[in-house]
């Protein structure tokens, strides 16, 4: 089986990066539509004008409706074909650019990824998660190219809400376990080949990103300041764990954040909150010691990130709502494939269950 690396042709974080839009956008055609949401658009709308006059550039705006459905792409995907764009740029969160992603996949123009949030480590990927009218999870869309510039503002990532940011440092702490499942297992990446030693590598320093630098960043965070830290720590969310999931490889973290996005008592959790608990459950379905789980724990504790299912809102589960969870987690075609050992419906909800018991 072959090993596979891809990634974005250019990463730019800067405090004040987003003045840089209208140049980059430019290299990539003189036709650019720019998609964000009206929340969005009242916080950068003013700064991306500036900078798309500085360089003597015009783009046209959509409105996102904000979710991301097979509806919002058509639609979207209609007003970039009538007026002939050349690059879609998607600025905002997660939904925001997975739509503008797929958009530019039927289109078959350039691609600008620009979060205003640090909650996943989705705005490096080729993956777009598209949801039903009734927001449940529909499917993945796995596209054959990568962002052609992913642009960062680490000033208004500081400024967004401090939940975001620790959120996204959950999902990017199972970064480094996943992968190393994944390598150890033999197991396969998004791309359905093996892993690279580089994925392998990025997930590693991204992880060692978080552990030194989590605290005193979400600190930071929350006083709307941009410290070195803060830099390092934005960079291990949205550079290295996009570089090192796609890369290195998914297991048991994401596939029980699968599971529980079907529990409605956790809807209020975010992504990175309910991967959080997916890692915990995963290190106890491998059989980490114990010391691994505590010392996790009291990270997580450190930086705010919820350590039970009670923190994400599932106060008094049943076992059936726990197996149901496991089934989707344990759905053949899932990232628990890169499990060593044999993962049963029954064994997550175990281990969920037993979660509470070992973070008492
Ligand atoms: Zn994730």
């Amino acid at each position: 089986m072959p090993r596979t690396f891809a990634s974005p042709a250019r990463y730019i974080q800067a405090a004040g990066a987003l003045g840089d839009l209208g140049r980059l956008s430019k290299q990539h055609g003189d036709s650019t539509l720019v998609v964000a949401d009206s929340d969005v658009w009242d916080i950068v709308g003013e700064q991306i004008q500036s900078s798309f006059d500085a360089v003597d550039g015009t783009f046209q705006h959509a409105f996102f409706s904000g979710e991301c459905t097979t509806e919002e792409i058509d639609r979207l995907t209609e007003i970039a074909s009538e007026s002939g764009v050349e690059i879609v740029v998607g600025v905002g969160g997660g939904k925001t650019i997975d739509t503008a992603k797929s958009v530019c996949a039927r289109s078959g123009v350039a691609f600008g990824s620009v979060p205003t949030v640090a909650s996943t480590d989705s705005p490096t990927s080729s993956l777009s998660i598209v949801y039903g009218n009734d927001g449940v999870w529909e499917t993945a869309e796995q596209h054959e190219f990568h962002p052609d510039f992913v642009l960062v503002d680490s000033r208004i990532i500081a400024q967004a809400p401090t939940r975001w940011f620790v959120s996204g440092i959950g999902d990017a702490l199972a970064t480094w376990y996943e992968a190393k499942t994944a390598w150890e297992s033999g197991g396969t990446t998004v791309f359905g080949d093996r892993p690279t030693y580089t994925g392998k590598a990025l997930a590693e320093t991204c992880h060692r990103l978080l552990r030194d630098h989590a605290e005193g960043a979400v600190r930071a965070v929350k006083a709307d300041t941009v410290t070195e830290s803060v830099e390092a720590v934005i960079e291990a969310i949205i550079l290295l764990s996009g570089l090192g999931f796609e890369n290195g490889g998914l297991a048991a973290a994401h596939a029980i954040h699968d599971g529980l996005t079907r529990l409605s008592a956790a809807s209020g959790a975010t992504h990175g909150e309910k991967v959080m608990i997916g890692l915990l459950t995963q290190l106890l379905l491998e059989g980490e010691p114990d010391d691994t789980v505590r010392d996790l724990v009291s990270f997580a504790r450190s930086v705010g990130l919820p350590v039970s299912l009670a923190a994400i809102g599932v106060t008094s589960p049943t076992r059936e709502d726990l197996l149901r969870a496991g089934r989707i987690a344990c759905n053949p075609d899932g990232p628990m494939e890169n499990e060593p050992l044999e993962i049963t419906p029954e064994r997550v909800a175990d281990a969920l269950l037993a979660l509470d018991s070992v973070v008492e």
